[in-house]
């Protein structure tokens, strides 16, 4: 409210020094033409008096008579006059003066200003006004010029404010109406417009307390008024842009916050203003260091690239960004077995994004691949070139003994139904990577699968007079995909058979588990694999004998499938030799929660 008192009191000083200035000059301007007016009627008594005088002293030829001290008795004729009188001669010498008695020893008056002033003007008068110095009072004389002689008046001046105030007292009191009239029209706009400007002031204040919305503006309906409506309402536009733009941002943020790349945005002055935790991530991957600022990626000698590119798009004044073509940098970096892609976009504002993905997996894939090809390629080429070589052999010699015949046609089976084998686990291999979908995983009974895969493989078992020896509850239930928890058992089982050696035991166990796993164990008391050969075994294409184990129909891609049907999964799998010498594997699959 003190708002409202401070503006109101202000605006009626402003007016009231308006309105008092104007009184005032009129007021000095009245005096001053009252003075005027005043003096030029004292003029003109004055001039009748020395008009009076002059015919006074002609008519009875006082001057030739040399009688001047007669004039005396014209003025105790006429009374009214109470003035002094001085007759002075075209030279200054005072001839008469009825208030000094011997005027004959007066100085010189020619010099005086009013007798000056009558000589040299056109109308023959003068006057001037001064103390006098015989009686100390302010005088008013005046001087007319009658050719021979000048007759001179002196009155007491008084046309002193004091009397003008005294006349223009009802000019004084009209004044006041006027001025308490004004007042009330004076307070009544004020408060009308002082009104629209306190609305826009508790509107202002609203506004630093973020209430403005809910709070409903009535504005006067006068010019003020108007441009508070239009105020408030073009500030409630701009707060529901601003609140729209900002939901935008939000969403911004949460997007690049869920993002799988790391993204940050920096001033034109290389300070963060937003990071998402997978920057930071990539930084300390790169920097090899933990708890590493955003800021320090200035600092980092890997990125060097970068720096230079900022240096010249961003530190330099001199260097315009066209908003059409952004500077843009991207290249990768390999570090500590990581692979990134650095990329970085300075804004037309100088401001700048830099962008790192961990390409790493992409690169290995790229690598595996171009690998998986070759290899492909080179696994092919050996059954291929046998087959042709038995097919060719048996074309070229047409009297070839039938039972040599037979057995080259058999080789030649054997390499096709190899090169079969070898293109499954490739297609098996492939969709694993492609299409399996952990949520179409479902119910797999275990014991079933090696119940059934042992029955499989019983001609092969007797062959190698092998035991195989299946010890899993038929409780045990796994959640996943039952095509490839077979192959996993599967080719365990098959390898025990092809490597072990003949009599061997095959033990097929569910050995342990916890809230989330079961934990399976394949293992055979056969020859084992040498020590130096155990961390490669899951490679793919890798044997440890490659021409025996080719011979045996292998590919070295059995394990590989393991070791991927089971990650898949999100188990672990493991290979060591046991005490007895035989190979054993361990791995552990989910537990299905019905
Ligand atoms: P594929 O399984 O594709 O037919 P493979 O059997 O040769 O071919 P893997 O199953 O990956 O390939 O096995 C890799 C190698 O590990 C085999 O060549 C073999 O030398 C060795 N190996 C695997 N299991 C055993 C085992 N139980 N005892 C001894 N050696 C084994
Ligand atoms: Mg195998």
């Amino acid at each position: 409210m003190s708002f409202n008192i401070n503006y109101k009191r202000k605006l009626f000083l402003y007016y009231f020094s308006i309105f008092f200035i104007l009184t005032a000059a009129f007021v000095v301007f009245q005096y001053e033409r009252e003075k005027q007016f005043r003096i030029a009627q004292l003029e003109s008594t004055l001039n009748g008096v020395t008009d009076l005088t002059n015919n006074f002293i002609v008519s009875n030829q006082l001057i030739a008579r040399n009688k001047t001290e007669l004039i005396d008795s014209l003025l105790q004729i006429i009374p009214t006059i109470h003035s002094r009188i001085t007759l002075i001669d075209n030279k200054g010498k005072v001839m008469f003066d009825n208030f000094v008695d011997d005027f004959g020893q007066m100085e010189n008056h020619l010099e005086r200003p009013e007798i000056q002033k009558a000589k040299y003007s056109s109308t023959g008068a003068g006057s001037n006004i001064r103390n006098s110095a015989t009686t100390g009072q302010v005088f008013y004389y005046y001087a007319h010029y009658y050719d021979a002689y000048f007759i001179r008046v002196a009155v007491v001046y008084d046309v002193q404010i004091k009397n003008f105030l005294k006349a223009e007292r009802l000019f004084l009191v009209f004044i006041a109406f006027v001025f308490v009239i004004l007042w009330f029209i004076l307070s009544y706009v004020t408060s009308k417009m002082s009104e629209s400007i306190t609305k826009l002031k508790d509107f202002a204040v609203h506004l630093r307390q973020n209430k403005t919305l809910e709070y409903d503006y009535q504005f006067p309906e006068n010019e003020l008024g108007v441009i508070g409506k239009q105020i408030v309402e073009m500030y409630k536009k701009l707060a529901e842009t601003k609140n729209a733009l900002s939901l935008e941002k939000e969403k911004l943020i949460k997007h690049l916050l869920v993002l799988n790349e790391g993204v940050g945005f920096f001033s034109p002055e290389k300070n963060a203003i937003l990071t998402n935790t997978h920057f930071v991530q990539y930084l300390n991957l790169i920097a090899d260091k933990s708890s590493i600022h955003p800021e320090h990626i200035f600092e980092m000698g890997e990125l060097k690239n970068l720096h230079k590119f900022i240096k010249k798009y961003v530190q330099k004044n001199d260097v315009a960004i066209n908003p059409h073509f952004l500077p843009q940098l991207e290249f990768t970096l390999k570090k500590g077995g990581y692979y990134f892609v650095v990329k970085c976009i300075v804004f037309q504002d100088k401001s700048f994004e830099i962008y790192i993905n961990d390409i790493t997996k992409l690169e290995k894939r790229k690598l595996l691949k171009q690998e998986m090809t070759s290899n492909i390629a080179h696994e092919l080429k050996t059954p291929v070139a046998s087959v042709s070589g038995y097919l060719e052999t048996i074309l070229n010699n047409k009297d070839i003994a039938e039972d040599k015949k037979n057995h080259f046609i058999e080789k030649a089976y054997k390499q096709a139904a190899r090169l079969n084998t070898l293109i499954d686990d490739i297609v098996v291999l492939n969709r694993m990577e492609e299409d399996v979908d952990s949520n179409d995983f479902e119910a797999v009974l275990i014991n079933k699968i090696v119940q059934e895969i042992v029955e499989d493989c019983e001609g092969r078992i007797q062959q190698h007079n092998a035991v195989v020896k299946a010890e899993i509850p038929d409780s045990v239930t796994v959640k996943g995909n039952d095509t490839l928890i077979a192959s996993v058992f599967q080719n365990l089982v098959d390898n025990a058979l092809n490597y072990a050696g003949d009599n061997v035991q095959i033990k097929i166990n569910m050995y342990h588990q916890d809230e989330v796993f079961y934990y399976f164990s394949v293992s055979d008391n056969g020859i084992g694999i040498p020590q130096e050969n155990l961390p490669r075994i899951f490679e793919r294409f890798y044997r440890v004998h490659s021409g025996r184990s080719r011979q045996m129909g292998g590919t070295g891609l059995g394990l590989a499938i393991v070791k991927h049907a089971v990650n898949l999964h999100k188990g672990e799998v493991s290979v060591k030799n046991g005490t007895n010498g035989g190979a054993e594997f361990y791995f552990s699959l989910p537990k299905y929660v019905g």
